[in-house]
């Protein structure tokens, strides 16, 4: 998980699926669920923020 600026907005990257999260704790359950299952969890990644 790794933190990252993004239009000057700090959000926090899943470091397998690449998906950002505002919220540090999830982007923590999804880097655990994806290094673990190998694929994503769509309650999880439901809260990924979109950016450009
Ligand atoms: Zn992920």
């Amino acid at each position: 998980m790794k933190k990252v600026i993004k239009k000057g907005n700090a959000y926090f990257q899943c470091e397998e699926c690449l998906l950002l999260y505002k919220d540090k704790t999830m982007a923590e359950k999804c880097e655990r669920f994806c290094k673990k299952y190998k694929g994503c969890n769509l309650e999880i990644t439901k809260h990924a923020i979109k950016v450009d």
